[in-house]
């Protein structure tokens, strides 16, 4: 049943959104706000996937300058406040929107590239926790949230719009219409739209026939519990990172693998995971583990995502972002907001066009 409004399966809406992950219910949100007729769908319960595994750091900083997501990014980073200033007006709810910053040793920045001659150095005593191990750098504009409540928000957003919304319903292919429009066939019967967007993270790839090579990574994660300000910041270690919440839990990730949709943790990643936590900052030894968990995060061949027609006029994609989909999710709703109603998004998408995955006999290319 729809879990918001009851439809029927003959009306028509202006766009049926296929999965209501952070970037589905965020682009649905967009999209109700123009005032657009919104279907969207989900075979589970909003907000489980991905979006729920997340660590929730907004690393706005984290792209090299020729990077095509630093221009994301940084937009990203300035919509962050307005859009949790509104989310937070229209439904009295929190995400624990931290902007204390990240700090990042200095072995993380040269592991993972980065420029350390723009970070500012630490400031002195802003992590007593923390083991002295080579220089550490300050990125004040890293921010963090909680992805789990800023899900919650963001349903809790729709539902009071009135969005429709059917959860326990998947969809299963998408055929264009010979009077222009789609039908989806979903396991609760046909469902049609004059657009469809695939919203569906790393399964995208089944539903879309193939169209858009989405390849599931997963990452797994543990929760320890501590007590509120133990650690400040983020921070970016060389083997782990650590993100408190204002709880006092602290979030200890993460893993890049490629395992198929197995979204199962392992107890031997997991302890070398809390090792390095403690190794990164020892003041966490005492504490116990107090959830475990893995998610698969839609990646892509060049790890860009892939926002933008996927196929056929009216048919869009609106995943691939791997492992940003958090920081990235408000930007990519306002940007596609206007792509796919035919307006001209504020920061060129091009780079970003699933036609760059394509072979010349249209098939997805893989690596
Ligand atoms: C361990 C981990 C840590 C991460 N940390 C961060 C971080 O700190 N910061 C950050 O910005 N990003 C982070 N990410 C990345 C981020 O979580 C993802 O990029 C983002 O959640 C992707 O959102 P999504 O909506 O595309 O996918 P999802 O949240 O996976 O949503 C896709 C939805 O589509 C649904 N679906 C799939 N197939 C169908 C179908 N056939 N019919 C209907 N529904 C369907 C699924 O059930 C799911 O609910 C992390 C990811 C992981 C795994």
């Amino acid at each position: 049943m729809p879990s918001n409004v009851s439809a029927s399966s003959s009306e028509t809406f202006d766009f049926l959104l296929l999965g209501a992950g952070i970037i589905g219910m965020a682009l649905a949100r967009e999209l109700s706000l123009a005032g657009v007729r919104v279907g969207l769908l989900e075979r589970g319960q909003c907000g489980q996937g991905a979006s729920r595994a997340a660590a929730g750091m907004l690393a706005v900083s984290g792209f090299p300058h020729d990077s095509p997501l630093a221009p994301l990014a940084r937009a990203a980073g300035e919509l962050y406040p307005e859009f949790l200033r509104q989310l937070e007006a229209e439904t009295g709810m929190q995400c624990d929107y931290r902007r204390i910053g990240t700090l990042a040793a200095q072995a993380a920045v040269e592991r993972h590239g980065g420029n350390p001659a723009e970070l500012a150095a630490m400031p002195p005593g802003a992590e007593p926790e923390l083991r002295a191990q080579g220089a550490w750098y300050s990125l004040p504009g890293d921010h963090s949230v909680n992805p789990r409540a800023l899900c919650d928000m963001l349903l809790r957003s729709l539902r009071s719009r009135g969005v429709a919304i059917f959860e326990n319903t998947a969809a299963q292919s998408v055929a264009a219409r010979p009077r222009g429009g789609f039908t989806v066939a979903t396991s609760r019967g046909a469902m049609a739209a004059d657009q469809v967007v695939f919203t569906s993270g790393a399964w995208t790839a089944e539903i879309s026939g193939g169209r858009l090579p989405v390849t599931p990574c997963r990452g797994q994660m543990l929760a320890l519990e501590g007590r509120p300000e133990l650690l400040r910041h983020v921070l970016l270690g060389p083997d782990v990172y650590l993100v408190p919440q204002s709880s006092g839990r602290i979030l200890a990730g993460s893993t890049l693998e490629y395992a198929g949709f197995d979204q199962n943790p392992d107890a031997a990643t997991l302890m070398r995971l809390r090792r390095a936590a403690i190794a990164l900052a020892p003041a966490l030894e005492p504490l116990p583990t107090v959830e475990t968990w893995a998610g698969l995060r839609p990646d892509t061949s060049d790890h860009l995502p892939l926002l933008g027609e996927a196929g056929a006029p009216g048919l869009w994609s609106a995943t691939g972002h791997y492992r940003d989909g958090i920081l990235l999710a408000p930007i990519t709703a306002r940007l596609m907001a206007a792509l796919v109603r035919g307006r001209k998004p504020e920061i060129e998408l091009s780079p970003f066009a699933p036609a760059r995955l394509q072979s010349a006999s249209g098939r997805a290319k893989t690596s």
